[in-house]
């Protein structure tokens, strides 16, 4: 006989548990999707289409114990936008908030506090910083924000400057041309 946990649970049932146990359900599953995967995906769809509350509860389930997943995904999908539209190619690097910590330790790196940000940093996204684990730090949200006002400072002082200088070499050109 077979243990009473090798059978999946059903509520109706006067044991609580099914007639056929786990392997033979998954055997009875994938030979069912073989035969015609189309009509199988129809029903699941129409089983989750009415039953849209145990749908959303499976997916609060997974996304709660998978946090670090869904994180990850967040950080990478929110640099690709911001990478696109500050017009640089996204380049991608596959890492959570777990390989972050083991690497630049599991606090902010600019102040010691706790973290909930991802920093690139040294090089900004705006500025071409790759989603790399070399190019991300972690930041409290302070920290994150300040180092975002700093690269643009940074960017707006470097622009104004290259118009100095852009100038100032016009104005010598036409000194010379009226001194020629
Ligand atoms: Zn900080």
């Amino acid at each position: 006989m077979k243990p009473l946990e090798e059978f999946h649970r059903n509520r109706k049932a006067k044991d609580g548990r099914r007639p056929n146990c786990r392997e033979c359900a998954a055997e009875y599953a994938r030979r069912r999707y073989a035969e015609d995967p189309a009509k199988v995906r129809a029903a699941s769809r129409a089983w989750r289409d009415a039953h849209p509350e145990q749908v959303a509860a499976t997916g609060k389930a997974w996304r709660e114990q998978n946090r670090d997943r869904v994180e990850a995904n967040h950080w990478r999908m929110e640099y690709r936008r911001r990478a696109r539209r500050a017009g640089h190619e996204p380049a991608v690097e596959m890492f959570d908030r777990s390989d972050v910590a083991a690497r630049w330790g599991d606090q902010c790196f600019h102040c010691g506090g706790p973290w909930e940000h991802l920093d690139h940093f040294p090089v900004a996204v705006q500025d071409g910083g790759h989603h790399s684990l070399e190019n991300v730090r972690p930041s409290c949200e302070k920290d994150n924000y300040a180092g975002k006002v700093g690269a643009k400072i940074r960017r707006e002082l470097i622009a104004e400057r290259d118009q100095i200088i852009a100038d100032t070499e016009a104005l010598i050109a036409d000194a010379r041309a009226l001194a020629g």
